[in-house]
């Protein structure tokens, strides 16, 4: 038995997603920037997809971009904000994707941006005083504050629509990555203020290699990479346009079925939990747990045993495929920085487990089974 709970890594595809993108490889194999029929009924399809992720986050089609992933999309929003819009000054949590503080990181060295760096708690929440309190300083400059959607290490949601109030009062640009909660939480991104925001297919049972980003029109940035008119020039690259089909089948299937989903993975996550605390002395979970978390995202902090660093990988010979938070550097385990950043204890050990809707009660059983036996 091979059982995946490693859903925020990325997930399986859906099998209508992989009908949806035979038929494109097979019979829609044309270039969309062609002018010939092939490349016309690409184009069409590319452009229905538009409307299915425009509509997902209530934008206009127009401020919807494709791009190879949400690590592109981030780049781009965070580097030509810069360059584009003369943000100088970048408001972020410390438990951003690396993708979002590299390359703030990357404009710092090559250009003396200011950024702070939000409190957060002990669950990875961001202080909202701080962030009010920043914003309420005078600054000469333009401010973009940047705040993911739903945490993928510890599942921490946060709060768009205050963050979108309080950047309006101040006059900030909100950044919103929602790479874990697009297609199954609703996202509204006129409601919720936001100027910027950044999907990926792969994380809700679509194809790897395809993102978008939402650019609002009264914040548009120039392209990232250059070469070519696609995107309506706002980046160049002939579209994946059996990655973009994909990505547009998966949303609608999650659409469709979003509040079963949601109800099996709260169901699952909650028998794993109970079935965890039941059997594992002094076991506890990073993030928050009543309110505001993802309903896909376990982690969980072991008592630090030697048992407990070889988990994930008996895990993996057990025949289960898990996550875990920390790297190895130089011969020593280190927590992650999300994990750093919320003050888990280093001598503890923890795991990600994070469940989809393909999951089942059986496995969720079986976990536990293993679990049990392997960390004793
Ligand atoms: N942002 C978050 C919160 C993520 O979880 C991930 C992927 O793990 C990314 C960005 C990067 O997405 P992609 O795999 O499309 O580059």
């Amino acid at each position: 038995m091979r059982i995946y709970l490693d859903n925020a890594a990325t997930t399986p595809m859906h099998p209508d997603v992989i009908k949806t993108m035979l038929a494109a490889m097979t019979e829609d194999y044309g270039n969309p920037s062609s002018i010939h029929r092939h490349g016309r009924s690409a184009k069409a399809m590319v452009e229905q997809a538009r409307k299915v992720v425009a509509k997902l986050i209530n934008a206009s089609i127009g401020d919807v971009f494709f791009t190879s992933s949400a690590t592109e999309a981030n780049n781009t929003i965070i580097k030509k904000a810069y360059s584009d819009l003369g943000v100088t000054r970048y408001i972020v949590s410390p438990t951003e994707h690396p993708c979002v503080l590299e390359s703030i990181s990357y404009l710092r060295q090559k250009s003396n941006v200011n950024v702070v760096f939000l409190d957060v708690d002990g669950q990875g929440n961001i202080s909202m005083n701080h962030l009010a309190s920043v914003l309420q300083e005078p600054y000469a400059g333009k401010t973009l504050v940047s705040i993911m959607h739903g945490n993928n290490e510890i599942g921490t949601m946060s709060r768009p629509i205050e963050i979108g109030a309080l950047c309006k009062q101040y006059h900030a640009y909100y950044h919103c990555d929602a790479v874990q909660t697009l297609a199954k939480y609703p996202i509204d991104v006129q409601a919720m203020g936001i100027h910027f925001l950044s999907g990926s297919g792969h994380k809700f049972h679509g194809p790897k290699g395809i993102g978008f980003m939402f650019i609002d029109s009264n914040a548009m940035l120039t392209p990232f990479i250059h070469g070519g008119a696609q995107e309506r020039l706002m980046r160049a690259g002939t579209e994946n346009v059996a990655g973009i089909l994909g990505m547009s089948k998966a949303i609608d299937v999650a659409s469709i079925n979003r509040e079963a989903n949601y109800a099996k993975i709260l169901h699952l996550r909650t028998l794993l939990k109970a079935g965890l605390i039941q059997n594992i002395d002094d076991v506890r979970f990073n993030g928050n747990q009543d309110d505001d978390f993802l309903g896909h995202v376990l982690s969980v902090s072991f008592p630090g045993t030697l048992r407990a660093d070889m988990l994930v990988m008996n895990l993996d010979i057990a025949g289960i495929s898990v996550s875990s938070a920390s790297a190895c550097s130089a011969g020593i385990e280190e927590d992650s920085h999300v994990l750093q950043a919320i003050g888990h204890p280093h001598e503890r050990k923890t795991i990600r487990f994070s469940i989809s809707p393909f999951n089942t009660e059986e496995e969720i059983a079986y976990t536990i089974t293993k679990v049990k036996e392997l960390y004793k």
